[in-house]
């Protein structure tokens, strides 16, 4: 379903970056982090300190440290300073990431999540205008501050190009708002190398031919691009040079999982006041997994406590299932034994089925089961 021709006028588009994610990440689990450089590192299987900067904090770029650096010289930038090497912990992000991604999606007429950290929100259909947008997006970054406990920088524009633009324009923690009639302006400042796709040797290519900025880049004919980029990328560098880009928001064909979290209304570790809660975030699941058809082989719980340390856990059926009954009863299950595990009081709680197919495989598994 195209929502631009739904709408008639210009779509709203939001990109949400989260801020240097893996070691935003790492600051969140130890609050000995806070105000120390914090590098997170690709270790090589070589040992020692052999390897690259993955993500740093900004108390770590204030030194001069950045991503893809060798860890020797992130070291040696830092050695005078209290800084912490940590290698990357995928799984933990990845975790930390749901949390993130379930908020968003659930505010989002399409979808799309590009990277862990990076998502793509179509709002043209609730919001409707850029003012509306804007609160939408403040509320969004409040959500994931407060139930999450990271920040994010959101860029809102009239499509993907533009809001991309604008969630790195301001960064950390910040919101950019590029209205339509700003559009052009906004991006002829820039340089060609800010733009979507424009990677260092299409930059390069473009600065040999005297052209540093997107206004400069706006003067070149569509066939001198074409000659010199090939069809496709000279078309796009032509459009995209007018703000133009009519690449839609696509919601992924196929969930990887469904998750719906929310924040309790008071922090507490009886299970009792969290069934309610429990029910509801079951059933919301439950009616997002009928709507699209698909069948769960997991179930899982995540848990957000007090001190905004998280904990997840999920239960493997042994057939596939679209039962409500499943997700509630499982659910049930696996937060009776975090609650064993823990008695640190809850602040948010979520639950996901993952493990998914659709049902027109169904006849075919079941053959296999
Ligand atoms: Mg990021």
């Amino acid at each position: 379903m195209s929502i631009s021709s739904s709408r008639g006028k210009s779509r709203i588009v939001m990109h949400v970056d989260l801020d240097y994610f893996y070691a935003q990440c790492e600051e969140l689990r130890r609050n000995d982090l806070k105000d120390r450089p914090v590098v997170v590192c690709v270790y090589s299987a070589r040992g020692g300190d052999s390897g690259a900067v993955s993500t740093c904090n900004y108390k770590a770029r204030a030194y001069g440290v950045k991503a893809g650096m060798p860890i020797v010289q992130a070291k040696r930038l830092l050695r005078e300073q209290d800084a912490v090497f940590l290698p990357v912990d995928e799984q933990y992000y990845t975790s930390v990431s749901d949390m993130v991604m379930a908020i968003l999606r659930a505010n989002a007429d399409a979808f799309e999540q590009v990277s862990i950290d990076e998502a793509y929100m179509d709002v043209s259909m609730r919001c409707k205008d850029f003012d509306d947008a804007t609160r939408l997006a403040s509320r969004l970054k409040d959500e994931v501050r407060t139930s999450v406990g990271l920040t994010c920088s959101i860029g809102i524009g009239m499509n993907k190009l533009i809001a991309k633009m604008a969630s790195d324009y301001r960064k950390p923690d910040g919101l950019t708002v590029v209205r339509p009639e700003d559009a052009k302006d906004f991006i002829s400042r820039m340089s060609v190398g800010k733009l979507l796709w424009v990677g260092k040797k299409t930059e390069a290519t473009l600065n040999s031919m005297g052209i540093y900025t997107v206004a400069d880049l706006a003067k070149v004919s569509i066939d001198t691009l074409i000659k010199e980029f090939g069809r496709k990328m000279g078309i796009y560098l032509y459009n995209a040079s007018r703000g133009i880009d009519e690449e839609p928001v696509k919601e992924s064909a196929m969930a990887k999982q469904i998750s719906r979290i929310t924040t309790l209304k008071r922090n507490t570790s009886a299970i009792e006041d969290m069934l309610d809660d429990l029910n509801t975030l079951s059933m919301d699941v439950h009616k997002s997994l009928v709507e699209q058809g698909l069948l769960f082989r997991s179930v899982g719980i995540m848990l957000v406590y007090e001190d905004l340390s998280m904990r997840s856990r999920a239960r493997m059926l042994k057939h596939y299932s679209n039962s409500m009954d499943d997700i509630a009863r499982y659910a049930r299950v696996l937060l009776e034994e975090a609650l064993e595990e823990s008695s640190k009081p809850v602040r948010r709680l979520g639950v996901k089925v993952s493990d998914l197919v659709s049902v027109k495989g169904q006849e075919t598994l079941q053959r296999f089961m």
